[in-house]
C-alpha cells in the first residue's frame, strides 16, 4: 500500500473553546503544514470530483478555505454563503435555529442559476444544522445540491442525518 500521510495527526484538539466543556477541532495546523494542506486538498478533489458540481458553496468562514482551492483544481465556480449583512446587493436568505437563538445565511441572488450543480464545502460536520440550513438555502434559490463535503465529522452527533439524502463525504471522522 502507497505510504500516506496521517492527516489526523494535523488536527490539533483545544478545550474549552469557545466555550467551557466545548473540544475544538482546530484545523489551522493543517493549513500551516503544506505538504499534509496540499495532501487533504488532493483528496478532497478526489472525493468531489465525482459529484459533478458546476459550483461550490463556500460557507463563512472555514468553508472558504477549502472551497477556493478546490474550485480551481476542479475548474468549477464558487459562491459565498455568509452571515447576514456581508454580501452587496439583492440577497436571499434563510434563517435557521440555533441551541439559543438563530441564525441567518444569505447568499446572492442570482449566485446560482437553477438547476445548477452545487457541492456545499465547510471545514467541520457537528450537529448538521450549518450545512442543513445551506442546502434549504441553496434549494430555495433554484439549485441542485447534489453533495455536501467536509474536513472533519464529529459522527457523534448524527448530523449527516440532517441532510437527509444529501451525500456527505468526509476526509477525518472522530467518534
Ligand atoms: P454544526 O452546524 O454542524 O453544529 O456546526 C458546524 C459549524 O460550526 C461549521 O461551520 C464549523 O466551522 C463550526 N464548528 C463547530 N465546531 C467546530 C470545531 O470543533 N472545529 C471547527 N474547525 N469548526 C467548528
Amino acid at each position: 500500500a502507497r505510504q500516506e500521510i496521517d492527516l489526523k495527526h494535523y488536527i490539533r484538539h483545544i478545550p474549552d473553546f469557545p466555550k467551557p466543556g466545548i473540544l475544538f477541532y482546530d484545523i489551522s495546523t493543517l493549513m500551516r503544514n503544506p505538504d499534509a494542506w496540499q495532501m487533504a486538498m488532493g483528496r478532497l478533489a478526489r472525493q468531489v470530483a465525482p459529484f459533478k458540481p458546476d459550483i461550490l458553496a463556500a460557507v463563512e468562514s472555514r468553508g472558504f478555505l477549502t472551497a477556493a482551492p478546490l474550485a480551481d483544481r476542479l475548474g468549477c465556480g464558487m459562491l459565498m454563503l455568509r452571515k447576514r449583512g456581508k454580501l452587496p446587493g439583492k440577497t436571499v436568505s434563510h434563517t435557521y435555529d440555533l441551541e439559543y437563538g438563530s441564525d441567518t445565511l444569505e447568499i446572492q441572488h442570482d449566485a446560482v442559476q437553477p438547476g445548477q450543480r452545487v457541492v456545499i464545502m465547510d471545514d467541520l460536520l457537528a450537529t448538521g444544522g450549518t450545512l442543513a440550513a445551506s442546502a434549504t438555502l441553496l434549494q430555495k434559490a433554484g439549485a441542485d445540491v447534489v453533495a455536501a463535503s467536509v474536513l472533519v465529522e464529529l459522527t457523534g452527533l448524527g448530523g449527516r442525518a440532517r441532510l437527509g439524502d444529501i451525500p456527505v463525504t468526509t476526509l477525518l471522522s472522530y467518534d
